[in-house]
């Protein structure tokens, strides 16, 4: 058995852990060696603090469509109930450089959405003295049209000073409007017993300047009921404040103490039953909201990056204020961008139609090929082969041409058919031209005048003859 997480980094003596082997947060990029030792019977902990992992460590993705980079480690803040910073440490951000280059080629293996992760992404780049507004203008610059980017969670206080900016990019055409900004109580005396380092009236500040500046903008956020110093007044005011924004996106746990943390030495001011109590409403006042009514009718385009839902009907998307929309599945769609009419709403998700004016992403988009913006028909056809070669996948369909290109079984001619319901199946070749042999307009030309020249000589021999 081999543990990992910020827990068994923290806290390696923990009860149960005594004969397990520990793979580090920052030690990541070695568990293959963890795992050979693991399983040769030895015990090893490899949790030595160390520079940041790389970017670029290989990876098998959950979802082919989907990248998460990290853009820093560890935070500037010091909660009293977290766990994570004794693991992660202080923050540790990765240069704009590193990251855009990281973009670049996720980008090249086909990806469609970004997801920026980190414990504070409003932190990012202050240890470099930079800043996650610059950062995210460095990597629109490098991102392709149908390349989506979420931003990930932010404290509120450093997120406070990059207000204008953080709102002008969550307005970009290419950016999820949503942002995931954790308040965890509605006190004051609350947050300061959490050293949260803001207050309420701080929060209040960012959601509602984000709301003002940021059309149809999603905030999420984070509660953390009966922390230990949690009176009734102060949950009284967590209470007013969910009702207040009525979020639609809200996780909410019940305090846990972590072992060795400031939070679990307090003293809990209620009684288990209270606690649980609490949750309970907090939890029952959600269950009432319905972010989505009026919906209905309403037009909107939605990126579609997960092939099933869990009724196995259905494929997700969202829209640009990451509202979460069932469509009817359809795989040709799956990485493309559709405008979808909703038809009805539920509690947590939305559900449409494709109408007109679909656009699909081509699987033949330079970017989606790993080439540069006006490849060459040759470098087209390589990067094709490249893929099919890789995936071992038969046939790619263009949706935008309605074309799609296969390969013969010796996979050295690449042939176009018409995509359509009158020839499916059949796949009629109406282009068929080798991968191996390269034509250009030099070697047409040439052939050209060797086919004149070889008419002018035949003529002359018969007019000798005659
Ligand atoms: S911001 Fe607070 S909760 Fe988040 S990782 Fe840092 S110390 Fe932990």
């Amino acid at each position: 058995m081999i543990a990992a997480g910020c827990v068994p980094q923290g806290q390696p003596n923990l009860a149960g852990l005594e004969k397990v082997s520990i793979i580090g947060v920052q030690q990541i990029d070695r568990v293959v060696e963890v795992v050979e030792e693991a399983l040769k019977g030895n015990v090893v902990r490899l949790m030595g603090q160390r520079t940041r992992p790389s970017l670029e460590l290989p990876k098998i993705r959950r979802n082919p469509r989907v990248e998460i980079i990290p853009i820093n480690m560890g935070c500037l803040n010091s909660c009293t109930y977290c766990k994570t910073k004794h693991a992660r440490g202080k923050l540790s951000s990765y240069e704009p450089a590193a990251l855009v280059e990281r973009v670049k080629t996720v980008i090249a293996d086909g990806i469609c959405e970004i997801w920026l992760t980190s414990e504070d992404t409003g932190a990012y780049g202050r240890d470099l003295g930079t800043s996650i507004v610059e950062l995210l203008w460095a990597i629109l610059e490098v991102l392709p049209e149908h390349v989506m980017l979420r931003v990930g969670m932010t404290n509120p206080p450093y997120i406070l000073e990059h207000l204008e900016g953080i709102a002008k990019i969550l307005r970009h055409d290419r950016v999820f409007a949503y942002l995931h900004i954790p308040v965890q109580s509605g006190s004051d005396a609350v947050l300061e017993s959490m050293k949260r380092e803001y207050t309420c009236a701080d929060f209040e500040h960012i959601v509602d300047f984000l709301t003002e500046h940021v059309p149809g903008v999603t905030v999420a956020t984070d509660i953390i009921a009966a922390f230990p110093t949690e009176t009734e007044e102060d949950f009284q005011q967590s209470m007013q404040l969910i009702e207040k924004y009525r979020f639609g996106i809200m996780n909410y746990t019940q305090f846990y103490p972590r072992p060795g943390t400031p939070a679990a030495k307090m003293k809990r001011t209620m009684t288990t039953r209270e606690a649980r109590r609490r949750t309970k409403t907090i939890s029952e006042l959600f269950q009432t909201f319905t972010p989505y009514d009026g919906m209905e009718g309403q037009q909107i385009r939605v990126w579609i990056t997960e092939e099933m839902a869990k009724d196995q009907h259905h494929m997700i998307g969202h829209s640009k204020n990451y509202t979460q929309v069932l469509i009817t599945n359809d795989p040709a769609l799956y990485g493309g961008s559709v405008e979808v009419q909703i038809t009805s709403t539920g509690r947590f998700s939305v559900f449409g139609t494709v109408v007109a004016g679909t656009e699909r992403m081509s699987p033949f988009h330079p970017a989606i090929l790993g080439l540069p913006k006006d490849p060459t028909l040759t470098q087209q056809k390589a990067a094709v082969l490249d893929i099919v070669d890789t995936h071992g996948n038969e046939e790619m369909l263009d949706p935008d041409t309605d074309e799609a290109l296969f390969l013969d079984q010796n996979k050295e001619n690449l042939a176009a058919y018409k995509h359509s319901s009158a020839n499916e199946g059949t796949k009629t070749p109406f282009m068929s031209q080798s991968m191996r042999t390269t034509w250009n307009l030099s070697d047409c030309a040439l052939l050209l005048t060797f086919v004149a020249v070889v008419i002018a000589f035949a003529r002359n021999i018969i007019h000798l003859i005659t």
